[in-house]
């Protein structure tokens, strides 16, 4: 029920175990500190569900279930996704809603965490019912929602023209107030910011680059002498050419591919892209702009038989998308959906270095597996928070009606990532834990320093 529970136990026991943070707490208190923040991490602070009431273009009614997690709020207003997807469920929407509170607390953003979603395959729907249902769902949670209270984002399924939507319904329940900061992931023309839309991909790629290329780099020596084996997994893997699989296709998945086939001072070789239907394969490597262009013309979908792919001039194998991540190659961007490596086929996974684009697509017990093998794991709240730093921006970017260039924001995106990194890598390359527990330890300590000058912890 609550995944990488114990991986945040066990960060929350490291930090009040360690008595030079927060030197005032008692012994005792730091006992009782633990359980409350056990209890307060675990449980979100509400859960609003609601039925959204659709009419059908057909005229038939039908009742969507819709969920607003809003998981703390000890930072800042709860801030997240809202994801369109037939697996959405409570529990999901919950620990994805976790996922933003540690993720924010990590990069230092003001927000706290939160994540919404609706029961839905978005392509079974028109586009006037998915406006309908974008509508509904601020119509039911208006209340909860404003720009500093709870700030949706897309998600899964959820893009642009969503937040368009929804941030338009706001705007239409609240005549004359703030409106422009209550949804971020829109369109530029109606005040979203620009790069927002590639940010996540660009900022999987920056973490993994960042780490491999500048940190080992500057540090060799160090890590060379060190016993870490995360320390010699990365410095196998800096200076060779690497055999690389993405994992998802969609907004995310292509960018970072994109980024991986044109950087020239990491030596990717991507030989292997997979979406919902197909997997395709190259071991020469695949032509990830001609791929892109693809999809833009084929409703996001890549292409799925060897006549199709002739046509367009690609040249691929087709092959089963789900044999994807049991290739033998040196890094895996997971970039599709949650619980992807998991008990059945942790022990088959060949990449030495894997990239979390998507949110938990690891299980907890492949992951403890995982680690204990020496596989370095970049986790999605590190990896993957370009989305959010972006959205950060744009939301500042909307308080101030003032605009930045695209350079602008990346070049603030890069920076927010630099100094995240050069927090968490010298202390994971230095002690024994994986690079997930390091920034769950730096986050918790970020939230229960917050809570403790805030009088919330004795
Ligand atoms: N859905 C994205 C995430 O999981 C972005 C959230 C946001 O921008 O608020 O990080």
């Amino acid at each position: 029920m609550h995944r990488q529970q114990t991986i945040i136990e066990e960060s929350l026991k490291a930090i009040m175990e360690d008595e030079e943070f927060l030197p005032d707490l008692k012994a005792q208190t730091r006992e009782q500190a633990y359980s409350s923040l056990v209890a307060l991490l675990s449980t979100p602070n509400h859960v609003h569900k609601s039925f959204l009431r659709i009419t059908l273009e057909n005229g038939t009614i039908v009742r969507i279930p819709a969920f607003r997690v809003q998981h703390s709020d000890t930072v800042g207003p709860y801030k997240g996704g809202i994801r369109f997807h037939e697996t959405v469920d409570e529990d999901e929407t919950s620990n994805l809603a976790k996922l933003m509170t540690l993720k924010n607390a990590l990069h230092e953003l003001p927000f706290g965490g939160g994540k919404g979603g609706v029961v839905i395959n978005p392509k079974e729907y028109s586009v006037k019912e998915l406006n309908l249902i974008c509508k509904k769902y601020v119509q039911y949670f208006n209340d909860i929602l404003g720009p500093d209270k709870d700030i949706p984002a897309p998600d899964v399924g959820t893009g642009e023209r969503e937040m368009d939507w929804m941030m338009g319904e706001f705007k239409n329940i609240h005549p004359g107030e703030p409106y422009r900061n209550s949804f971020t992931g829109k369109s530029v023309v109606n005040g979203g910011s620009l790069g927002r839309r590639e940010a996540t991909g660009k900022g999987v790629y920056f973490t993994y680059r960042y780490l491999l290329k500048n940190f080992v780099s500057q540090n060799r020596k160090w890590l060379r002498d060190t016993e870490n084996t995360f320390a010699h997994t990365a410095l196998d893997h800096a200076d060779k050419k690497l055999k690389v699989a993405v994992q998802g296709f969609g907004n995310l998945g292509s960018v970072a591919a994109l980024e991986a086939y044109q950087c020239n001072d990491l030596q990717n070789r991507i030989v292997a892209v997979s979406d919902a239907n197909v997997m395709l394969y190259n071991e020469d490597g695949l032509d990830i702009p001609g791929l892109i262009q693809y999809t833009k013309e084929n409703d996001g979908d890549l292409p799925t038989t060897e006549e199709v792919l002739q046509e367009n001039d690609l040249k691929a194998e087709v092959r089963n998308r789900d044999d994807l991540l049991e290739l033998d190659v040196d890094v895996l961007f997971l970039a599709a959906l949650e619980d992807q490596i998991h008990e059945e086929n942790k022990e088959n996974i060949k990449a030495r270095i894997i990239v979390e684009g998507a949110n938990g697509p690891i299980t907890e017990e492949a992951d403890k597996y995982l680690a204990d093998k020496g596989v370095l794991i970049i986790p999605d709240i590190l990896a993957n928070a370009g989305g959010v730093i972006v959205s950060y921006y744009e939301w500042v970017q909307g308080r101030e009606a003032q605009f930045l260039t695209e350079d602008e924001v990346f070049e603030r995106l890069f920076n927010k990532m630099r100094v995240t990194m050069d927090t968490i890598l010298p202390q994971f390359f230095g002690d024994p834990f994986p690079l997930r527990q390091n920034c769950y330890i730096h986050s918790v300590m970020k939230l229960s320093t917050i809570m403790y000058r805030q009088g919330k912890l004795y």
